[in-house]
């Protein structure tokens, strides 16, 4: 145990900032400091958001999304296609594909991936929520977004056998050539997934 410099409330607020996604102790004591410092335009602002946080925070019934309703925000935008889910791993991913503006649609966050290795089987995932969503007759492509790995690659296998009867395109991301990559940097697997989905200029 190293010493404490601070009482028991600071050090607790230390600890739990070394525990946030990003922060270590170090980082964690930089912060509270300037927190600490800044207390009537950092400390109360935030200890108020994260109250309100806590007791609003939901998860979204039909996407899986978290927001303070449900359903969420991006299931209530009259402004997207209803006719598109993109199916994520995880809200992160969702996150991103939003920050990226890549495409106007709803989404469905699947939880996970299929792991047997792990015990994590179908029923572990919204794939069946997934699945009576897709059956609705609403909607048109299914876009599977997860990531390039082979749990990935299973779980696009997998839900693209329990759509099959159903009149939808199911598409998935293309694996390629980052934007402003080199050739010579990438690894050999990106490389002929690449190739192998070359399009036509
Ligand atoms: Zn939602």
């Amino acid at each position: 145990m190293s010493k404490s410099v601070a009482g028991p409330e600071i050090e607790h607020l230390i600890q739990l900032l070394a525990k946030v996604p990003g922060l270590g102790p170090r980082s964690a004591r930089r912060a509270a400091l300037q927190m600490i410092k800044k207390k009537e335009q950092l400390l109360g602002p935030l200890a108020r958001a994260m109250d309100d946080a806590y007791r609003e925070v939901r998860i979204c019934g039909t996407c899986g999304n978290v927001d303070s309703r449900d359903p969420c925000t991006v299931c209530t935008d009259p402004r997207r296609d209803r006719g598109v889910i993109v199916v994520v791993e995880d809200v992160a991913d969702l996150w991103a594909l939003e920050r990226a503006a890549a495409l106007n649609a709803l989404y469905h966050v699947l939880g996970g991936t299929l792991s047997p290795l792990d015990g994590i089987g179908p029923e572990d995932l919204t794939i069946r929520q997934l699945v009576e969503r897709a059956a609705t007759g609403e909607i048109r492509e299914i876009v599977i977004a997860v990531n390039a790995t082979v749990e990935g690659q299973t779980t696009a296998h997998y839900i693209t056998d329990q759509l099959q009867g159903l009149a939808i395109t199911v598409t998935r991301l293309a694996h390629g050539v980052p934007v402003g990559g080199e050739l010579d940097y990438l690894d050999e697997g990106t490389l002929s997934a690449a190739m192998r989905q070359r399009t036509k200029l």
